[in-house]
């Protein structure tokens, strides 16, 4: 038997840090697969799907623009994934070649932040109202329901859609962007689910003010190029304990690796791959 082929979809993807740190991963577990890229055009995706099972391919991860238009092939949907509204993970059976969707960035973010403090979080607040802002409400209201959760946007329609379709599993409100500092002082839980910051313009913080945090806060930013954003040295700045993105990133690898071979993924191997990817040191 060959190897098992795994892979991103997406559009672009020559950008990612997931074949190094899956390679890795893969190696390490001793498992006969490679893990590679697979570019696909908006216009393409229905021949991409329609041929995963023809090529024998095992399992793919999905990135942007394709989170939603996968949806449609899949025989089965995690929780996660449908509370997400979107799948970043794909298995594939290698028998009947049907397909399973799920979203690890639900599961992966939410180990990202768990492992930082076990008691839990009183009140928490997303900044941004993106896919990755409602994988992380989803993620509250699946493994945190007691929590309070704001999401605080730009475009505070955005974040008041998330906070209505989240309002019967957990207590939820949209907080317009002039707001943000007052309602990050309030929260125990700080994330920073916005682009703002990443590289090339890393000097960028969508949060200017110092005196938005305080310690006592865990405040993670998911932006993991560079690993310690302008936004995170702000919040060091005032005793605050903060968390870089690559966590987040490693731990829906790791989720993914579980979904689709059924085993544990070596998360060191992963994160020590990830962060030579992407070069750095991690922020704690
Ligand atoms: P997305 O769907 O494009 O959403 C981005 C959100 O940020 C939107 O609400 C957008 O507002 C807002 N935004 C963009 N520029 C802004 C600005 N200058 N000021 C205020 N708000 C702004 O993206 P996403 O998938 O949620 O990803 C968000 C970030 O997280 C990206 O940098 C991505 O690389 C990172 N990420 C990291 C991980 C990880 O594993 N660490 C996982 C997923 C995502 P508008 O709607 O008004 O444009």
């Amino acid at each position: 038997m060959g190897q098992a082929v795994y892979g991103l979809i997406g559009w672009p993807v020559g950008h990612s840090a997931s074949p190094a740190m899956m390679n890795a991963a893969f190696q390490e577990m001793g498992e006969p697969a490679v893990y590679g890229l697979f570019p696909v055009q908006p216009s393409r995706i229905e021949a991409a799907m329609a041929g995963l099972a023809a090529l024998s391919i095992r399992g793919v991860n999905v990135t942007i623009p394709h989170k939603q238009a996968v949806l449609p092939w899949l025989s089965d949907v995690s929780d996660e994934a449908r509370f997400a509204g979107a799948v970043n993970t794909i298995s594939v059976d290698a028998d009947s070649g049907r397909m399973s969707g799920h979203n690890t960035d639900v599961s992966g973010w939410w180990k990202s932040v768990s492992d930082a403090q076990k008691t839990p979080w009183e009140a928490a607040i997303v900044l941004g109202a993106g896919g990755a802002a409602r994988a992380i409400a989803a993620a509250l209201a699946l493994y945190s329901p007691a929590t309070r959760l704001r999401i605080a946007a730009r475009n505070v329609q955005k974040a008041e859609e998330i906070a209505s379709g989240f309002r019967d599993k957990i207590a939820i409100e949209a907080v317009p962007w002039e707001k943000r500092c007052a309602a990050i002082e309030q929260a125990e839980l700080v994330v920073q689910a916005t682009p703002v910051g990443m590289w090339p313009r890393d000097g960028e913080s969508p949060v200017e003010n110092a005196g938005c945090f305080h310690s006592g806060q865990v405040v993670q930013d998911i932006v993991y190029r560079p690993l310690e954003t302008a936004f995170l040295k702000l919040a060091a700045s005032q005793g605050a304990k903060t968390l870089d993105g690559l966590n987040m990133l490693v731990h829906q690898g790791a989720a993914a690796i579980q979904f689709w071979m059924k085993r544990q993924a070596p998360v060191e191997v992963m994160r020590t791959q990830a962060l030579a990817a992407v070069g750095g040191t991690p922020a704690h």
